[in-house]
């Protein structure tokens, strides 16, 4: 059967991850989640001391480390979800935590990084049968992927859905917190200058404020099955 790459973008906590993952399970596809490896950077500046008392990165630093940052995924950790693997460690869990979502949109402005990573991700795609999800996917990392979806959901609604991912995993975050974040990371990822997050003009639009997850599989494998027809 023919094999496409599929692009999935969109704003933080708009549940493209877990979509693009779930996708990815049913119809057979390798899913890379290109935020997690923004976040491993992150995480591996803080770890290696490049990260001022004051929250700045020390974008000299980071930008020397890079061909020493190797980052892989394991394709179903133990409780059956794709681990992330910074060097050698599952970071998992670190990655995920608002230390580092606090700093990730800053990191991933440095021009560097983005083509780092941004080479990486294409490397990923050559066998096609992928689903990547991120920002900048359909627009700079898979200009020509044959599907292209940006998912879009309201602030407060992705602030909630934030909020219990974490509470539910013992994190102590206020909504305010969360949703504060939220904002920051969309402003800083819609205007830097390096690939900025906007919508491919050949993106789909999924509205998901109102989806339930069985609506938004039934809306994407249905946009799957006119793209390999
Ligand atoms: O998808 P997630 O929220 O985990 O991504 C974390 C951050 O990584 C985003 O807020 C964004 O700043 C950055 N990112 C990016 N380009 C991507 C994926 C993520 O700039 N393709």
């Amino acid at each position: 059967m023919k094999k496409i790459v599929i692009a999935i973008d969109g704003y933080s906590s708009s549940g493209k991850s877990t979509m693009a993952r779930d996708l990815a399970r049913r119809i057979g596809y390798v899913y890379v989640d290109s935020g997690a490896m923004y976040r491993a950077v992150t995480l591996y500046a803080l770890e290696n001391g490049m990260v001022h008392p004051g929250g700045e990165v020390d974008v000299e630093a980071l930008v020397k480390a890079l061909p020493l940052i190797h980052i892989s995924f394991n394709p179903a950790g133990a409780d059956g979800i794709q681990h992330t693997i910074l060097n050698g460690k599952d970071v998992e869990t670190e990655i995920r935590d608002m230390k580092v979502s606090s700093l990730v949109s800053p990191v991933a402005v440095i021009p560097e990084v983005r083509h780092y990573l941004t080479g990486i991700q294409q490397s990923y795609g050559e066998e096609k049968g992928i689903v990547m999800d991120g920002r900048d996917i359909g627009t700079t990392v898979f200009p020509n992927a044959e599907m292209k979806v940006f998912v879009n959901a309201s602030p407060e609604e992705r602030a909630r859905r934030r909020v219990k991912e974490l509470t539910d995993k013992g994190e102590a975050v206020t909504y305010e917190e969360v949703l504060a974040n939220i904002k920051e990371r969309d402003h800083i990822d819609t205007t830097r200058k390096e690939s900025p997050l906007r919508k491919a003009d050949d993106a789909v639009v999924l509205d998901n404020d109102k989806m339930t997850i069985t609506e938004q599989m039934d809306w994407l494998l249905n946009l799957y099955q006119t793209k390999i027809n």
